[in-house]
């Protein structure tokens, strides 16, 4: 996708604090970080979310949760994080490149459904 920026950070056209690549997967610090670590895991084939997923994604989608807990305590997680797929207007999307948010550090992170 020629306009799509996690594209262009998987074509290296946008720089980015790469964590982990691979064929098929990819891995960057998130630009505006929540917590001391926010890492983004992408596919690098263009799925626009987790809501235009298909079959034949299943053994990509299975690789990068794998990935997700291994990157996880890699970067200092070893006590917990936070996954967040944001899916579409409603969850909240921003960048309509399918991403998985790891979230964590030191401390409990707050709650994030707010009721009421
Ligand atoms: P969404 O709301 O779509 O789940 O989140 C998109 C995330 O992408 C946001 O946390 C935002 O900070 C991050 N982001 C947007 N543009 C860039 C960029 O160019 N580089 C990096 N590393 N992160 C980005
Ligand atoms: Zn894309």
């Amino acid at each position: 996708m020629d306009n799509c920026i996690f594209c262009k950070i998987a074509r290296r056209e946008i720089p980015s604090n790469k964590i982990y690549e691979d064929d098929e997967i990819l891995a960057f610090n998130d630009i505006n970080p929540a917590a001391p670590v926010h890492f983004l895991l992408i596919p690098k084939l263009h799925i626009e979310s987790l809501a235009d997923v298909q079959d034949s994604h299943q053994n990509l989608l299975g690789k990068m949760l794998l990935l997700a807990q291994k990157l996880a305590k890699e970067q200092g997680c070893e006590e917990g994080f936070r996954t967040i797929i944001n899916t579409g207007r409603v969850g909240g999307q921003e960048v309509f490149h399918l991403h998985f948010h790891i979230i964590g550090g030191r401390e409990r992170l707050p709650g994030m459904i707010h009721h009421g």
